[in-house]
């Protein structure tokens, strides 16, 4: 028997426990495990670094909603990154990265990975001409965000995946802004799908955490080694809130669509607006991909201010409702100017966004009241 997302997010991983019958996977907050006898866990459990069944349930849980057969999570987006790209690679090794990344990612590639030996190029991850040109024959991976972070750019996750394979690299996903409601990379041939989970999954604005899924039995055997031996793991609460977030993604998402389909159309029309970028609008150049490869288009939205950089920092200081804030998914609307705050750590790269650009974060609240706000905060 199959079933749909929704069930899954409710119960895959999330049987009643065994002992109690508890309906909710109980918060194990445990450090170690009692053993009957030197070298005999009672269900495998020995030090919760290595296993712990609140995690289990989140990861079984996540690979489940991603199509994949193993899930692994993090003490944070970028720790399951980190991870991921020191268990693929070996220094020496290079990696293709968009040139519109989330900062944090970018920072990793730029100021951590690099020393460590990782080369990177930056493409335009939209045209898969440009990302196999960036190739080498050491390339290994080729890193995609789609929608990116903050330019809702969008990328050809299929076709991707054969410029990737033709050359035996890797094709990862960040998939944080989609969520596996709205996408699934594993489906379209990616290898791994990496989610940041405090954003959509969690979804609540009250925990930080990471993700990686893939549907290759080996790399997930390779990549639980190295969430165990580097030791970034998420403790039992953080997988707890997560996992109690998961379980209202899809109604979720369905409701941040549609408030960003009206936010989006409102901002397009208005005269103060000099470009909105959101793939679900028609003339968006990524729209027809976003529309073969997305259930629907998403909850962000970035756009410029015609009156350039202070106009940008302005609405963002008078925005009420939207709260003036970093990060992204939760059921508050956010706002945020991407050039001073979540990118100002790719100033000066290939990856600087543009000074009059403001993001938001749609979320969950009457719509009505949303365009007020942004009507106020506009002018
Ligand atoms: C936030 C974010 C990350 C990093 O995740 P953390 O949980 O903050 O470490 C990675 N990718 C994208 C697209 C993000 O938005």
């Amino acid at each position: 028997m199959t079933y749909g997302f929704e069930t899954l997010a409710i119960h895959a991983g999330q049987e009643p426990e065994r002992r109690t019958g508890a309906v909710v996977p109980p918060i194990f907050q445990t450090s170690t495990y009692a053993q009957d006898a030197v070298g005999a866990p009672r269900l495998g459990y020995e030090y919760s670094r290595s296993g712990n069944p609140t995690r289990d349930a989140l990861q079984e849980c996540l690979a489940a909603l991603e199509g994949g057969r193993r899930g692994l999570t993090f003490a944070s987006g970028l720790a399951a990154e980190d991870t991921l790209l020191r268990t693929v690679c070996r220094p020496g090794d290079h990696v293709v990265i968009p040139d519109d990344a989330y900062g944090g990612s970018y920072r990793l590639f730029a100021k951590v990975l690099e020393r460590w030996g990782l080369a990177y190029t930056p493409a335009r991850i939209s045209d898969p001409a440009a990302v196999r040109a960036a190739m080498t024959d050491r390339t290994r991976v080729i890193w995609v965000e789609t929608p990116t972070n903050p330019l809702l750019g969008i990328a050809d996750v299929a076709a991707l995946a054969g410029v990737a394979h033709e050359r035996d690299a890797l094709l990862v996903v960040d998939n944080t802004f989609a969520s596996p409601y709205l996408q699934q990379p594993l489906a379209l041939g990616a290898d791994v799908v990496v989610h940041s989970t405090t954003k959509y999954i969690g979804g609540h604005s009250d925990v930080v955490g990471g993700a990686l899924v893939t549907t290759d039995r080996s790399l997930g055997d390779e990549l639980a080694f190295h969430q165990n031996a580097m030791g970034a793991v998420n403790g039992p609460f953080d997988a707890w809130l997560t996992l109690r977030g998961v379980k209202t993604l899809g109604v979720r998402m369905d409701r941040h669509c549609d408030n960003a389909e009206r936010v989006a159309e409102y901002l397009s029309r208005h005269p103060k607006v000099s470009q909105v970028l959101y793939p679900g609008l028609p003339d968006h150049p990524g729209h027809e991909t976003a529309a073969k490869q997305m259930r629907r288009f998403g909850g962000m939205i970035s756009f410029r201010a015609a009156g350039g950089e202070a106009a940008a920092v302005e609405v963002c200081d008078r925005a009420r409702v939207f709260v003036l804030a970093e990060s992204l998914g939760g059921i508050e609307s956010l706002i945020e100017h991407p050039g001073r705050m979540t990118h100002a750590s790719a100033a000066g790269s290939p990856l600087e966004v543009p000074a009059d650009l403001v993001r938001l974060s749609v979320g969950i609240e009457t719509v009505d009241d949303l365009l007020a706000d942004l009507e106020q905060a506009l002018g």
